[in-house]
């Protein structure tokens, strides 16, 4: 088949346009299969001529990645506009929750142990249960779960962090409870299990019941007159057992096929003289375990859902028996798959133990994924949000990277950071021969000229008519000398010379076109004497090190911006010398 000159052009446009759209959808970079597949869709009438229209089509899409992400997108956006109002309406919004019509409010429990600073893994389930909250108009609850002072030890300082991590995501709770507070709650209903023979008090060594209990076979304690298991609980408490001696087990099918749900545990004794609790201390010596002290807690505090990971499936199933023995309604249970970032170490005991060993200085070192750390480099907490809520509550397990987090997090920051110039290991460019002062506006942003800009005054000095400006050495490394470059927004320049210290050149033209017939390399710069020193924290804790342009010292901490072709950053200190945070590319 062939095309005429018309049906060239018109195919030409449509593969132009289907590039750029997919390209600002991925980062910059359109895939081609997604190009053909697009166009064979929107044209099956050039099916037969696959091979030829993908030959322009592979010519198109390296056309397009070779433009910069914001050419991209400009582009795109003065020429189809409407494909973007279509995305922005497109929000994503989770799937109904099951039965959600049969409770009067939706309540949903976020409940960490606050044993750590909260972490991406831990975002997921606050995520979900916040939203769904609030899509249904219903309550989400903080609960602490800190009733473990041996094994997963509470610390003070977690409670307020979480709060205000918490608070950083934007997913305050409506209702806060700590489980510490509520020990004698847990006791009532154990006596209540006790007394009407659900549960009984288990004194065997903990291998021989193990034993037991792998062939389906009852301990002595279970058949034991309630009478009987109501005197050994009352011994739990005047000190008549030692930590593990007694265990209060909750009946259940001693055939049920995991062996893990037969007749769990449910109290225990402690030593807490020798592990007090960080907020009462040695004053109980009984303590809950987690079934019967988060299977209490959802029934009491009226949780209609539970949205937790697939790990607890076998929670779900234990507690079933205690709430059938307390004559209970389980609540809608919803387990969602794993969520693995790679490249992000979601292991809450890994980032304890770094912590403990010195490797990681602060709860907000930038190698860590935890919200602290996320915060300090300028991750928005919308950014974490949306990612989540795309996600959802699917069984299947989700593999996401970084990069997927920093698409969403460009998405936000893309449009309000203002851009300077950050000049990375900094040598000296003499230029000479400029025939005039140039009065240099820089936009604060491409697309607001509104916003103002910054402004140099580059004025050639001494019989040579030189200026000297910083420049990175990496872009004057990759540059031979003889090569032409553009100072972005001022002239072009031809590299004479070149060493690892300094560099030498001399004016060329001030015309951008100039610049863009031999391809020249566009690169920033920063005048002398007009610049600040500046170290860049890096998401390896390395810094960077350069200077920045004097326009910055304006700038307040906290406050994001993109230095130009190295990335977005959140500035973290400002006096003398700046100091930034690397947010991403
Ligand atoms: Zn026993």
């Amino acid at each position: 088949m062939l095309l005429t000159s018309k049906e060239e052009a018109e195919l030409g446009e449509l593969v132009r346009k289907s590039a750029l759209l997919n390209a600002v959808k991925h980062d910059g970079k359109a895939q081609p299969g997604a190009v053909i597949g697009k166009i064979m869709g929107e044209k099956p009438e050039y099916r037969d001529n696959v091979k030829k229209i993908s030959t322009l089509i592979n010519e198109v899409v390296q056309e397009v990645n070779s433009l910069p992400f914001e050419e991209q997108k400009r582009i795109a956006e003065e020429k189809w506009p409407e494909a973007f109002v279509k995305e922005k309406t497109e929000e994503r919004r989770l799937p109904p929750l099951p039965n959600a019509d049969k409770y009067s409010q939706v309540v949903t429990r976020y409940a960490p142990n606050p044993d750590c600073v909260l972490h991406l893994g831990s975002a997921r389930a606050i995520v979900l249960c916040h939203e769904y909250a609030r899509m249904y108009k219903g309550k989400f609850i903080l609960r602490f779960e800190d009733t473990d002072p041996k094994l997963k030890r509470p610390v003070l300082e977690f409670y307020d962090l979480i709060r205000q991590d918490l608070a950083w995501l934007e997913c305050e709770p409506d209702e806060e409870y700590i489980q510490s507070d509520r020990i004698p709650i847990y006791y009532e209903h154990a006596e209540k299990l006790l007394k009407d023979g659900n549960a009984y008090v288990c004194t065997c060594e903990p291998e021989d019941f193990r034993k037991r209990i792998l062939a389906q076979r009852s301990c002595d304690c279970r058949d034991l007159p309630v009478e009987e298991n109501l005197q050994r609980w009352k011994r739990m408490f005047e000190g008549g057992y030692k930590a593990g001696e007694a265990v209060v087990r909750v009946k259940t099918d001693l055939d049920h096929p995991n062996p893990a749900v037969r007749d769990w545990p449910a109290l225990r004794v402690l030593d807490t003289q020798k592990y007090p609790h960080p907020r009462v201390g040695s004053k109980y010596k009984v303590w809950p375990l987690y079934n019967l002290a988060a299977g209490v807690d959802d029934h009491l505090m009226g949780v209609t859902h539970i949205i937790r990971g697939k790990e607890h499936l076998t929670n779900e199933v234990r507690q079933t028996y205690m709430y059938k023995h307390l004559g209970w309604r389980y609540p809608e249970a919803i387990h969602y798959g794993r969520l693995k970032i790679t490249g992000a170490s979601l292991s809450k005991s890994k980032i304890v133990q770094g912590m403990q060993e010195g490797v990681y200085k602060s709860w907000d070192d930038p190698r860590l994924a935890t919200f602290m750390a996320l915060r300090r480099r300028g991750i928005q907490p919308d950014a974490v949000k949306k990612m989540i809520k795309d996600v959802g509550p699917k069984t299947s397990d989700v593999i996401l990277s970084w990069e997927n987090l920093y698409a969403y997090n460009r998405k936000i920051l893309d449009p309000t950071a203002d851009r300077y110039f950050f000049v990375q290991t900094p040598i000296e460019l003499t230029v000479k021969q400029v025939p005039k002062s140039f009065d240099v506006k820089l936009n604060l942003h491409p697309d607001h000229p509104e916003r103002g800009f910054r402004e140099y005054s580059v004025k050639p000095q001494g019989e040579d008519n030189h200026v000297t400006l910083w420049v990175s050495r990496k872009d004057i490394d990759e540059s031979r000398v003889g090569t032409m470059l553009r100072l972005m927004e001022l002239f072009n320049v031809k590299i004479e010379k070149a060493n690892v210290f300094s560099a030498e050149g001399v004016f060329v033209s001030e015309s951008y076109e100039d610049a863009r017939k031999v391809k020249a390399q566009l690169i920033h710069w920063i005048l002398i004497g007009k610049d600040m020193p500046c170290s860049v924290v890096m998401p390896d804790a390395t810094l960077t090190e350069g200077v920045a342009e004097s326009a910055c010292r304006q700038l307040k901490p906290d406050g994001i911006i993109q230095f130009e072709r190295f990335g977005f950053v959140r500035i973290d200190k400002n006096n003398a010398a700046l100091t930034a945070y690397y947010a991403q590319k």
